[in-house]
């Protein structure tokens, strides 16, 4: 089999397959397709490894602790059922195939550039209608890749190494994709990729995208993915304000708040460029909520320039900080840099950032309290039931009737966890 590593194993005559995902969105979206590949060749989606013939892990390889979790996943699955076969695909396998093969934990291996040839190693199956996707993933929310790859090189990442440039799907794909996920009974569809502001289809780009799956799909919420700052434009801004479908949540990763750091970063934007970005949204969208990454830890970063970056984020209306410490990546610019930062200083950066990370997720959820919202409900637990508001808001909320996969109003009565999410109540 070309592009893969094939291990020596007794024909597999079954059809049950178990997927599974590590990391971002992208990872998540490709695993969505696969899925409803798998079902429309004739498959069943399993929930049980033990009763299952094939485990197909989509890996991640963006940090050092996601590949072990990878291999984790890989090692366990064997252990739960010694008769399964390991199909790896993804970044780890782009990254290191023969290592993954040799060290014996899997069966098959492929990476990005050839994932979906792993179709090939299994059996022909008979057309099957069980094991729909939505059942599978248990959750109602669609993610849809729009292109894959980017070239921007931040110095830390790893990525483009492993995605290689960017390549942007067909527009009529995308459309035909979300209105298919609007048949499937999916009501919210994210735009996922790699990097999304890179898309192109001719003269057309993101802005293009989305004006035609508003007009040409019944999706009722679209929301977007990461984003850089560069690619907040008016236009962009202004579908948003025109359209109650378009959610008015915005990730944009800023990293750092030092303009030394961002250019050892890599990084296409100065911390003025980041703020002007910032204030378009809010002039134009005064309640959309915007959620960034931190990286801590960046080599050199001094103690002022990581105050420099804590301050920023103190002072700017942040709805949510995922804060990381910084990874060495072999083969990144940055891991060649001196001034590596010891992991004391690192764990002690990262400490100050989750204590402000925790109050700005409750200044957010604190600003919601008493108002009403329209939840989509993405499934129950112990008669609760839960989903999200389209500035991102988690509630939580009983309800006396299967309220699943709808979209439904609910009022927001306290705050829990912290403002990890908020209690609701639906009849008020
Ligand atoms: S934009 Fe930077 S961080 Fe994001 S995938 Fe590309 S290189 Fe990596």
């Amino acid at each position: 089999m070309a592009g893969n590593i094939c291990y020596n194993h007794a024909m597999q005559l079954g059809n049950r397959v178990y997927v599974d995902f590590l990391g971002c969105k992208l990872n998540q979206a490709e695993v969505e397709q696969i899925s409803l590949d798998l079902t429309g060749k004739g498959f069943v989606l399993s929930k049980n490894i033990g009763q299952s013939d094939y485990y197909i892990l989509n890996s991640c390889a963006v940090t050092s602790e996601a590949e072990s979790k990878s291999r984790a996943k890989l090692a366990r699955a064997k252990r739960q059922n010694p008769q399964i076969i390991r199909v790896l695909i993804g970044c780890c396998g782009q990254k290191d195939r023969e290592k993954y093969f040799q060290n014996g934990l899997v069966e098959y291996v492929f990476g990005n550039l050839d994932k979906y040839d792993f179709f090939a190693v299994l059996p022909p199956s008979p057309p099957s209608h069980l094991g729909l996707p939505q059942a599978f993933l248990g959750r109602k929310r669609s993610f849809v890749q729009i292109q894959e790859g980017c070239d921007n090189f931040c110095s830390f990442c790893i990525v483009p190494l492993l995605r290689g440039k960017p390549v942007s799907f067909p527009l009529s794909q995308i459309v035909a994709t979300v209105k298919n996920r609007f048949k499937l009974g999916y009501l919210e569809v994210t735009l996922t990729g790699t990097e999304i502001g890179a898309y192109r289809e001719g003269e057309g780009d993101l802005v293009s995208l989305i004006q035609a799956i508003l007009t040409h799909t019944e999706i009722p919420r679209l929301r977007l993915s990461s984003l850089q700052p560069t690619e907040i434009t008016d236009s962009l801004l202004r579908l948003f304000k025109d359209s109650p479908r378009l959610c008015p949540h915005f990730h944009i990763p800023l990293q750092s708040a030092s303009n030394v750091i961002l250019k050892k970063m890599n990084r296409m934007y100065t911390i003025e460029q980041y703020s002007a970005a910032l204030n378009r949204i809010w002039q134009w969208l005064p309640q959309a909520a915007v959620t960034t990454d931190i990286i801590v830890g960046f080599p050199t970063e001094t103690n002022e320039e990581f105050q420099k970056t804590l301050d920023f984020c103190r002072s700017t209306s942040f709805s949510r900080l995922h804060v990381f410490a910084y990874n060495k990546r072999p083969g990144t610019k940055a891991s060649l840099l001196d001034g590596q930062i010891n992991d004391k200083y690192k764990k002690e950066r990262m400490a100050e950032f989750l204590e402000l990370a925790v109050q700005k997720q409750s200044n957010f959820a604190q600003k919601h309290l008493g108002a009403t919202v329209s939840v989509y409900v993405e499934g129950s637990r112990n008669g609760l039931y839960e989903g999200y508001a389209p500035d991102y808001l988690r509630v939580c909320f009983p309800a006396r009737r299967d309220v699943s996969g709808q979209i439904i109003n609910v009022r927001v009565d306290s705050l829990a966890s912290q403002g990890q999410f908020v209690w609701g109540s639906e009849n008020f």
